[in-house]
């Protein structure tokens, strides 16, 4: 069964920026029948902030974006990207930032044996062009050693995200332009795991006043759930050029913006 997803850090309180791209998400699995996963990108126990990931759900459900199935966690996930670790092309390395530094990005025969706590990279490789949804075509990019093993031994997001992209069927990922780098990282993480990977279109992301991209760590101002209404009419505004949102409830103004909700290039 095709899928898209939403997939927020639990960093902090979603903004209109998280509402657009769970919107945009959410229109486009709907609209092609598609299953929709919520899945809470829980990956680091430092940054996560048990409050707004309680959020996610209620703030979610008042803008009648609802899921399919339970939600997926992925601090309960680490074993299967234990296992995707195993059947990747990785190198153990512990070199310090101040060291790759120094050998201008380079990783040699002794990255091994450095002192301290070791990462997990990936095998420097080409990742392969692709045609993303919004931003059109995409070079090859050449991949430096991505971590996927971080030293204080958890997973990360990178291999933890290209895994459940796998593991949850993922056929459409939309989200924003803040991820476009990464996404080469994850397409190549993917087909070295065997799987085709997803489509992938990059919203551009929401920027306040100044200029400074919405994100939680620059302290965008959370979305209040009782104001669905006008919170649901700015996102649909923004994806959907000229449109009147109609209907009396969220779950009727959504219905009706299916049908004239369309990606197009450089959204
Ligand atoms: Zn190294």
């Amino acid at each position: 069964m095709p899928a898209g997803r939403f997939a927020p850090s639990p960093t902090g309180r979603l903004h209109a920026g998280s509402l657009l791209t769970a919107t945009a998400a959410w229109l486009h699995a709907r609209q092609r029948n598609h299953t929709f996963w919520l899945r809470i990108d829980d990956i680091d126990p430092l940054r996560d902030d048990p409050e707004s990931k309680a959020s996610f759900a209620p703030v979610l459900a008042a803008h009648g974006l609802c899921w399919d199935g339970d939600i997926q966690f992925q601090s309960r996930r680490t074993d299967l990207y234990r296992d995707a670790l195993g059947r990747l092309q990785t190198f153990v390395c512990a070199c310090s930032r101040k060291l790759i530094a120094e050998r201008g990005g380079v990783h040699g025969q002794d990255c091994q044996s450095a002192p301290g706590t070791h990462a997990t990279r990936l095998t420097p490789c080409w990742a392969d062009c692709y045609t993303d949804g919004c931003r059109g075509d995409q070079a090859m990019t050449w991949l430096d050693a991505p971590v996927l093993w971080r030293r204080d031994n958890q997973p990360a997001y990178h291999l933890a995200c290209a895994v459940d992209e796998i593991e949850l069927g993922i056929t459409s990922v939309i989200r924003g332009d803040d991820l476009l780098e990464a996404t080469s990282i994850h397409r190549t993480l993917i087909q070295q795991l065997g799987t085709t990977p997803p489509e992938y279109a990059h919203l551009a992301v929401l920027r306040n006043p100044e200029g400074q991209k919405l994100s939680k760590q620059n302290m965008a101002t959370p979305i209040d759930p009782a104001a669905w209404y006008a919170n649901l009419c700015a996102a649909l505004g923004h994806l959907i050029p000229g449109h009147t949102p109609e209907g009396a409830t969220a779950e009727a103004i959504l219905d009706n913006a299916l049908h004239h909700f369309r990606l197009d290039p450089l959204k």
